[in-house]
């Protein structure tokens, strides 16, 4: 396995049909990897893993360092070997990462993008913890809470997927982020940046790890694709 491998837990579609139960400790997860996004059992929370340490944004707000045993339902990682790309002043998000990833040539590649610096205003949104009989993510969503703040300092972690992977993650930018405070996070759904700077990553290998050790996956009628473009666009 090359250093600049993405491992990802799970897949999106396993949360949209409500395949909610965490399988993998923390703990392993971490081994494959010590920077990264994700979410727990029951999609309990937003999670950011940095230097090697987990964080966990719940509908509460502030982060809270994660015990080893957490358990993750879905997770993207990688080992951190970024290099510097360029800063930018005063941007929207949206725009940012298209011109990194445009820059670099990188749309048909699996892609790591970290943003840190000065968030202008940021709106995130956190999953409330769910419990057996788990209801489906399109319920979960109606149940998601949103967070905003302004003049905010710290790392935003992004990971581009190409959208033939639509299903399998979440097809385009998906980026979680973690106030060096710890005081704010989740998963970002809009941003202007005051000052930041960006580092990539680009990522050579993809290696997918499903959960086939749990019975509810092993049983579950996975057939049916059609919903997913509507389902993550709404929730993830
Ligand atoms: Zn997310």
């Amino acid at each position: 396995m090359t250093k600049n491998t993405l491992f990802q837990y799970g897949t999106m579609q396993m949360l949209v049909e409500g395949l909610l139960e965490g399988t993998l400790p923390l703990s392993e997860l971490l081994k494959h990897g010590n920077i990264g996004i994700g979410t727990g059992d029951g999609v309990d929370g937003e999670l950011v893993i940095l230097d090697g340490v987990g964080y966990k944004i719940d509908v509460s707000g502030p982060a809270v360092k994660l015990p080893e045993d957490f358990k993750v339902t879905y997770a993207d990682v990688s080992f951190a070997d970024y290099h510097k790309f360029k800063s930018y002043q005063n941007v929207e998000l949206v725009e940012m990462l298209k011109d990194v990833l445009t820059k670099n040539n990188a749309q048909n590649q699996f892609f790591a993008i970290l943003t840190k610096g000065v968030f202008k205003k940021i709106r995130t949104r956190s999953s409330k913890k769910s419990h057996k009989p788990y209801p489906s993510l399109e319920k979960i969503a109606e149940n998601q809470v949103e967070f905003e703040t302004e003049n905010i300092t710290g790392t935003m972690i992004t990971y581009y997927t190409p959208p033939v992977f639509q299903g399998v993650g979440v097809s385009g930018f998906h980026n979680h982020f973690l106030a060096d405070d710890l005081s704010f996070g989740g998963h970002v759904l809009a941003a202007t940046m005051k000052g930041v700077v960006v580092s990539i990553q680009p990522i050579e290998s993809f290696k997918l790890h499903l959960p086939v050790d749990n019975q509810e996956f092993l049983n579950a009628n996975l057939t049916d694709i059609s919903k997913l473009d509507n389902v993550i666009s709404k929730s993830e």
